[in-house]
Parts: structure tokens; sequence; C-alpha cells
């Protein structure tokens, strides 16, 4: 058991953490060695006596310190294998017999800044904590080993690396090979991903059992997709009997990525893909036009907190588009992915988006992100989609 560098936090400000949140804030720490790299293991204590847990340290990011584990255990390639073998066992308990699904996500898993999915014999990985960067050798050697992928692309394009002090840089194949499109198959459809060139870490696992509560829904219904990136809810509607279904997203290669999933699925002679803003379309519909069901799943709006009350308003304009769009007894499934836009504050605009559109809504089911994204109690930060299935009334 080495010795690791301690950081001792301010009087009082230990709560958070003995509830079990894993983030302490830079103006929360009382004392920390000098010289500390970014992402260096140190170990965390209150002021008082006691141990807050082991983890990352960050001297320049407002996440001061990140916890791994609450024991004082060896963080090596055996840690790293454990909590990978764990995440793992939670997923195939969930989705038994799947072999695509989130297989990290980050602090819910006590890997803090790690995201990994799995497609099969393929697997996306981000790294968001400069700690997790330090480990990268480690890393792809414990997923080799509790996988044995193919191929492992590397997605450190996201933006929030850079809060680290992490480069942003383009995706790549970082262990094996990867083919341009890989095809896993879910409950509610087969889907080829693009994992080098597509959004994100390349699928949308976290719509994943939303799109099986709408489709249930959709059955002879006609179906309007807006923001459908690769059309996971659309080609779940069309698998459960939607009668037709139009696929909206500004995106080409999204789209061309739908229609492929579309033809896979044996769905394409009910589908069609508009190329467009999404708002632009729903403006131009008529209400009791052409559609039962909309779902609108649009980018994250707010993000950052300062961006919330412009993001409000462009989730309220969104929605009252979509609400005036559908006919009495119509479905409007709303969606917002903005860590910052907590379900009180969705409910609201989405009561102003009804008033707006001079209708009343009914909430069917109010639902959030799939269960491989799980939420820790602890740590709000965890929960960030919020899933509104409604009716107009
Ligand atoms: N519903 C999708 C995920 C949507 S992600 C799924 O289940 O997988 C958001 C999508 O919105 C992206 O594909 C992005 O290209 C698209 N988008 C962003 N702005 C848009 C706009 N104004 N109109 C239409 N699509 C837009």
């Amino acid at each position: 058991m080495g010795d690791y560098p301690r950081v001792v936090l301010k009087p009082h400000e230990e709560g958070r953490l003995q509830k079990g949140h894993l983030w302490a804030f830079s103006n929360e720490v009382a004392q920390a060695p000098a010289g500390l790299e970014p992402g260096s293991l140190a170990d965390l204590f209150p002021s008082s006596a006691g141990f807050l847990g082991r983890g990352f340290y960050h001297p320049h990011s407002l996440i001061a310190f990140r916890i791994l584990s609450s024991e004082q255990e060896n963080i090596d390639a055996a840690f790293f294998q454990k909590r990978l073998t764990e995440a793992m066992a939670l997923r195939e308990r969930l989705y038994p017999s799947a072999t695509a699904y989130r297989w990290v996500f980050g602090e819910s898993d006590r890997l803090p800044g790690l995201v990994v999915d799995r497609y099969g014999d393929y697997l996306a990985v981000q790294v968001l904590s400069a700690g997790m960067e330090r480990f990268k050798d480690v890393l792809i050697q414990a997923l080799n080993q509790a996988a044995h992928p193919r191929g492992i692309v590397w997605r450190s394009d996201a933006p929030v690396r850079l809060l680290e002090g992490l480069k942003e840089e383009p995706p790549s194949v970082i262990l094996g090979e990867v083919p341009p499109r890989v095809q896993i198959t879910l409950e509610n459809g087969s889907f080829y991903v693009d994992l080098l060139g597509g959004q994100k870490t390349g699928f949308y696992f976290d719509q994943r059992d939303n799109r099986q509560a709408l489709a249930a829904l959709c059955s002879g219904r006609r179906v309007l997709d807006a923001f459908c990136y690769s059309g996971g809810f659309g080609i779940a509607a069309a698998r459960a009997g939607a009668r037709a279904v139009v696929f909206v997203d500004s995106s080409q290669p999204a789209l061309e990525l739908a229609e492929a999933n579309a033809q896979l699925n044996d769905v394409a002679d009910r589908c069609t893909f508009v190329q467009g803003d999404a708002l632009q379309l729903l403006s131009h519909q008529n209400p009791g036009g052409p559609f039962d069901v909309i779902v609108v799943d649009p980018p994250a709006y707010a993000r950052s907190k300062k961006h919330l009350p412009v993001a409000l308003k462009a989730y309220e304009k969104l929605n009252a588009l979509a609400i005036g769009a559908l006919p009495k007894g119509g479905i409007l499934a709303a969606s917002s992915c903005s860590h910052f836009v907590d379900r009180d504050a969705f409910l609201e605009t989405l009561r102003r988006a009804a008033r707006k559109a001079k209708r009343s809504l009914r909430l069917l089911e109010m639902r959030g992100q799939a269960k491989d994204h799980p939420v820790l109690l602890a740590m709000p930060e965890t929960e960030y989609l919020k899933f509104a299935i409604l009716q107009v009334f």
C-alpha cells in the first residue's frame, strides 16, 4: 500500500462527500502538496479526523478532487479491472444477453471521467478527467482483458476535456481495427454505428428504454422523429407497427445512418427522410396535420448555467411548435439532455409551451436516462436526461 499525497478540505466542507458525493470543488480545499500534476492520485481528508477517499487531484480544475474509492486501496491495473468487471456484470444483469450497452458511466460506476460504450466486439472510450488520461495505457489493457475487443476507438473530441487541461483531439483507433460501420442489435431494432465519425461515442444508448416506452404507443400511427440522429426512436416506432415515420435531422451523415438503419430493419417502405431544421419543419405544420406522435430530442441547449434562461426559452418554443402540430389526443415525447435543466424546470417549460400553443397537456409518463446510465443518488450531477411522454388534451 503506497503512500499517497494528502489533500485536506476546509472545515465543514466534508458533509456532501460523507453522504456519498464524489467531488470536492477547488474552493473547498484547504491544503494540497505543491507541484502535484493534474490528475495525480491522492487521498482526501476532512479538516477533522477521518478519511474521505482516494482519487484524482487536480490543482487547476473547478473539480479539484474526484473520488475513485472510499478505501485506501491501491489504484492499479487490478483496481481498474475490478471496476470494469463490476460495471459489466451490472449491464449484463440489466440487459440479459445484450452485447451492446453503456459499459461505464463515469462517476456512477466509480470511474470518474470515464465513459465506455460497448458495441459487441468494438469499444468507444471517452476520457474526460486528467486522472483517467494518466491511466490511458492501463485502461486500454484492462478493457482488452475484460472484453477482448477487436477494436477500440478513442474519442478525445469532447469539449469538456478542456476544463481538465486536456486536449480536444480527433477520434482515433487505438487498438485493433474498427470498420466504418459496426452493427448492433437491441430490443427495439438493429443499428449501424459509426464509432469514429458518429456523434459523441457513436450511439445514444441513454434513450434505449425510452424508445421502447414510446414505440408501444405508435402502432398504426404517423410518427415524426425530429432530431433523429441514427433513427433510434423512429426505427423502434416503425418496428412496433407505426403506419409512417418521418425522420428529420440537420446533419446529412446522421440521416444517411438513419436511412441505412431503416433498411436494416426492413421498415424503409414506411419511412421518409428530411434533412433540415426541425423547428422550420414544425412551424409549417397545421394542427390536426400529418402526425399522431412527435418526438423532439434536441441537442443540449444549456451548455452551462449561464445559458439556462435562453435554453429554457428554446425548449419552450420548440415544444410549443410540436404541440401546435399535433391533433387532440396526439402524443408528444419531449426530451432534454441538458444537465442544467432539472426535471421541475423542464416540466415548467412544457407547461409554458402548452399555454403558448393554447392547448392542454397531460403527462402520461416521466422518464429519464436508460438503466445503464444509473444515477448516483448522492450526486445529482449524474442525472441529466429528462423524457416526458405527454398527450395533447
Ligand atoms: N434522437 C436521437 C438523438 C438526437 S441527438 C437518438 O435517439 O439517437 C440530437 C440531433 O439533433 C443530432 O443528430 C443533431 O444533428 C440534430 N440537430 C441539431 N440541431 C438541429 C435542428 N435545428 N434541426 C434538426 N436536427 C438538429
